[in-house]
């Protein structure tokens, strides 16, 4: 089932685009911020999207934070952004679960940082794991077994800049030994952009430990899976081909906004350049590209 898609065109006429769609799903890191400052044009473009009756709509594969804390983070730049337009894939973790009804006698147990913690809290599961475990609970000496949980019946992972062995081998016993236990990812990103001095490993290389001591794959929650599009599409009631992706990653972003049949726009405002997006070895191709979304307030018909 191989579609050629038309090369990705130029943002000539944003208001065409504007009008074509309802509502405007917007990828984070690389579109509204950089780390922690904001991008250029951004709060002038969602006022103006807002002001004409646009539903907006945030997410982000960084599970490290809350819904609540990415509410903070928004404010902080001084946008108003509600925690129900926002979807982390730390949220998406817990929703899924919710979406399974995951029994809550269970427990699941996760590497990651506090985003996922703070959302399966408030979603009333139980948990384990998490940014602190391990460390240095491992010591080999001869005769040695690891205990774990036998009531884990799902082990999540994400972003966690405490990984270790420990972690490692706990998650992997509950998977292979706990019946029907599941294995969910947050995302695979490979890499992430802590700093922009350079690259740094991502949420996959976390998720890629446990499914090669596993040999299971995860299934994956965040983008470019459709678990959070097919999620946010029902929670808002609105068709996915009323909505716009605006992302700045062609196999997160771009590929999430395909995957659900909505129209895409790449902003060449964080990890990918115009070089990168029209190389021959790139197969994903955005219907439009622009620079930033500002260009929203300047890109007029002729
Ligand atoms: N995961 C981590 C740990 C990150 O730091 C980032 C970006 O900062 C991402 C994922 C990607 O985030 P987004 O989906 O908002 O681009
Ligand atoms: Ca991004």
């Amino acid at each position: 089932n191989f579609t050629t898609r038309a090369s990705a065109q130029p943002l000539k006429n944003a208001d065409e685009l504007i009008d074509s769609v309802e509502t405007f799903i917007f990828d984070c890191d690389g579109v509204i911020w950089k780390g922690d400052s904001l991008i250029d044009g951004v709060p002038e473009t969602l006022d103006m999207l807002r002001s004409k009756g646009k539903r907006l709509v945030f997410v982000t594969n960084n599970s490290t934070k809350s819904r609540k804390q990415y509410g903070k983070k928004f404010e902080t730049l001084g946008l108003s952004v509600s925690e129900e337009e926002i979807f982390a894939s730390s949220f998406a973790a817990a929703a899924y679960l919710k979406s399974i009804d995951f029994p809550k006698d269970k427990k699941v147990y996760v590497i990651g940082e506090e985003g996922i913690l703070k959302e399966l809290e408030l979603a009333g599961f139980q948990y384990l794991g998490g940014p602190e475990d391990g460390g240095k609970k491992i010591e080999l000496k001869p005769g040695f077994l690891m205990e774990h949980d036998e009531s884990v019946g799902a082990v999540v992972v994400g972003f966690d800049r405490n990984f270790n062995y420990y972690k490692i081998q706990y998650g992997t016993l509950c998977i292979r030994e706990n019946p029907g236990c599941l294995f969910i990812a947050t995302n695979r990103d490979a890499v992430t952009h802590l700093t922009d001095a350079q690259e740094w490993a991502g949420g996959g290389s976390m998720v890629g430990a446990l499914s090669g001591s596993t040999q299971r794959e995860p299934l994956v929650v965040g983008k470019p899976s459709t678990f959070m599009m097919d999620y946010l599409a029902n929670e808002f009631n609105i068709l996915k081909s009323q909505i716009c992706m605006v992302g700045d990653r062609l196999d997160t972003d771009i590929l999430f906004g395909q995957n659900g049949g909505c129209k895409t726009l790449l902003v060449l405002s964080g990890v990918t350049s115009l070089p990168m997006l029209q190389c021959p070895n790139n197969s994903i191709q955005p219907e439009f590209y622009t620079n930033k979304i500002s260009d929203f307030l300047s890109l007029k018909a002729a």
